[in-house]
């Protein structure tokens, strides 16, 4: 016997699952920013590639200034020619 009563035992396992958790949320982000990767759309994934305003074909700016707090979570940019919202893949984005 180890000498572990109930009450460390649930510790234990409160340490365990305080571990365990954040751990699981990073693998599944992890998972979700290769699948939108690798789609080329959603909120998670990486554009290598770079985009362009849909509407009047001015290129995404280099550094890019989130002028809302979606920007700055998930990307996407304001075109500054005309104004357009844009996701980090190049679509607008309508309903905000
Ligand atoms: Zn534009």
């Amino acid at each position: 016997m180890l000498g572990i009563g109930v009450a460390e035992s649930l510790v234990l396992v409160v340490i365990t699952l305080a571990c365990a958790l954040p751990a699981l949320a990073g693998v599944a982000m992890f998972v979700m920013t290769i699948v939108d990767t690798a789609r080329g759309q959603g909120r998670w994934g990486i554009n290598f590639k770079g985009a362009s305003c849909p509407q009047c074909k001015q290129a995404a700016p280099t550094i890019r200034v989130p002028k809302t707090v979606g920007q700055a979570l998930w990307g996407g940019w304001t075109c500054e020619r005309c104004q357009l919202e844009i996701d980090k893949w190049g679509k607008p984005i309508r309903d905000r």
